[in-house]
């Protein structure tokens, strides 16, 4: 018997000996920057010529590791490897399975601060951030392997007398995982460890930004006792390797995370049946996001304002669930947005090593680029009132930004920024508002912020998002509580962390037999 899923406590920063150790574990990754990652096929390490060099956003001049980086003829061995050993997996008790996730949680919770430290030096994450993103992980293995034991024998279904019938899931095959960096640990782990419970064998290939926390993780799924060859760890080029694995004629589903160009480009390549394919690929795919706060005229405007503060600029606002926009009632627009601004002035940004600091750098330069570029836009599109500058002298940092104002159809109102900036709109009544916030390709998060109990339930109805969110801000969904994944060009709504997860990894089958 496991005990009942209960989600892992975030650190309690303001102790101070929770501080010490997570200072002990910064100097612990510290010591080991600048190592070197292997591939890993078939359980053997592979050592490759080409790295993938993954640096600290705070600080390029620091190198966190050195990542061997496959290429095709390593992602067909890889692909070789990970299609031999399904036979053999796809029968490995699904208890098994689950027993090696909630093994590996209970590693990772033992070296929880080093997996939230080196997420601070290879993602720039702030140490709560980081601790949330660690804290995810350990959830969606914990998670997972229960609903697996949930599962594993499938579903009742209705027998005539003198007949059996039977239903249940079995796995689907070689799996491509592609993962963001935005949660390097969280979401890299929860797309693997589905793809690996529910019996398929998996190629992992990681964000180039963040190789080296998804190295640690494979080190971690190998002292838990997962055998060779069922993950292989192929670090490398979206375009090459990326392409090459998704047009492969074996491969039998992708679970993506990322963003809607590269998410679209799958699922069109996906739809193509090359030689040699028996059966229709499976696309998961999680994209972007350009998310709504609402605030109603009859509303707790100090609770607002904190929302979205948090919610845009949180991790530098790089979560596809980050507030992007405000949509407020005429009758309390300057209110709320006067607050924001007083809240946004006090943020500080810098190393996010340094716990002082609120939030850190842009994952890299061309996000760095394409942020400021954003604002430029928004420079001409509406009124700055706060942030606008940028300086990626040392590190990729952004002031936290806000632009009031807004057409609901500007550019900086439509369009996916991922970055530090949030853009105001003014609306008439509640209609209006939900009209403007539903007025984007995406669907992913919204937040309503009001006391008014029927605009709510209209919101309930009207506000088309896969997470919306009453009273509080739009990100930080947790496992088990919260099922996350948008509609429309958000993604397929898979909701990761929800009860029906795992089933996109498998397929039903019914047998009936006549007594
Ligand atoms: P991205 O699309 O640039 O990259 C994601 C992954 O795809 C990386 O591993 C990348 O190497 C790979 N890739 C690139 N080209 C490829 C190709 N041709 N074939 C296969 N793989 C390829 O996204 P990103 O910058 O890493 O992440 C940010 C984006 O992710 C944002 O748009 C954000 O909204 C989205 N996101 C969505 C969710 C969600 O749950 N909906 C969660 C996190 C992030």
């Amino acid at each position: 018997m496991v005990v009942p899923f209960k989600h892992e406590p975030l650190t309690d920063f303001s102790r101070e000996e929770n501080r010490q150790a997570f200072l002990r574990a910064l100097k612990k990754v510290e010591a080991e920057l600048g190592r070197e990652y292997d591939l890993v096929i078939g359980g053997k390490r592979i050592r490759t010529e080409e790295k993938i060099v993954s640096v600290n956003p705070a600080n390029k001049n620091e190198v966190i590791g050195r990542v061997s980086k496959a290429n095709r003829e390593l992602a067909e061995q890889a692909m070789q490897a990970a299609l031999e050993k399904f036979n053999e997996w796809r029968k490995f008790k699904p208890e098994a399975r689950a027993d090696i996730l909630f093994k590996a949680a209970a590693i990772v919770r033992r070296r929880k601060h080093e997996f939230s430290a080196l997420m601070v030096k290879e993602a720039g994450k702030s140490w709560r951030e980081a601790d949330a993103d660690t804290a995810e992980a350990i959830d969606f293995m914990e998670y997972y392997g229960r609903q697996m034991l949930r599962i594993k024998d499938g579903f009742e279904v209705e027998s005539r007398p003198g007949e059996s019938n039977r239903f249940g899931y079995i796995p689907l095959g070689v799996g491509v995982v592609i993962s963001p960096w935005n949660f390097p640990f969280a979401i890299m782990c929860g797309t693997t460890v589905a793809a690996l419970v529910t019996g398929n064998t998996v190629l992992l290939k990681p964000a180039s930004a963040t190789p080296v926390v998804a190295a640690k993780f494979v080190e971690v799924l190998e002292e838990a006792g997962l055998p060779a060859g069922v993950l292989n760890f192929i670090p490398g080029s979206g375009a090459e390797v990326g392409d090459y694995l998704v047009d492969h004629p074996k491969t039998r589903f992708i679970s993506f995370t990322g963003s809607k160009e590269v998410g679209v480009r799958i699922y069109e390549r996906a739809a193509k049946v090359h030689p040699g394919q028996i059966w229709l690929k499976r696309v998961i795919a999680e994209m972007g996001g350009k998310d709504t706060i609402i605030v109603d005229k009859d509303a707790d405007l100090e609770l607002a304002a904190q929302s979205i503060v948090t919610s845009a600029f949180g991790f530098s606002g790089q979560k596809c669930s980050a507030c992007s926009r405000v949509v407020a009632l005429k009758e309390v627009y300057d209110q709320v947005l006067d607050r924001v601004v007083e809240l946004t002035k006090e943020l500080k940004v810098g190393d996010p090593a340094d716990y002082g600091n609120f939030t850190g750098p842009v994952i890299d330069q061309a996000a760095f680029d394409k942020i400021m570029k954003y604002i430029e836009i928004g420079k001409k599109e509406g009124r700055l009132m706060t942030g606008g500058e940028g300086d990626s002298s040392k590190g990729f940092f952004i002031q936290p930004t806000v632009f009031a104002d807004l057409d609901p159809k500007a550019v900086i109102m439509q369009e996916e920024i991922f970055g530090p900036v949030v853009a105001f709109c003014k609306a008439e009544d509640f209609d209006h508002a939900l009209e403007i916030a539903n007025n984007t390709e995406y669907g992913l998060t919204g937040a309503v912020i009001s006391n008014n109990r029927e605009n709510l339930e209209k919101a309930r109805e009207e506000f088309h998002v896969g997470n919306l969110y009453f009273n509080r801000g739009c990100t930080g969904a947790i496992v088990g509580y919260q099922p996350f994944g948008g509609f429309n060009m958000s993604g397929t709504d898979s909701k990761a962390g929800g009860p029906d997860y795992l089933l996109l990894h498998m397929q039903a089958k019914t047998v009936s037999e006549m007594y």
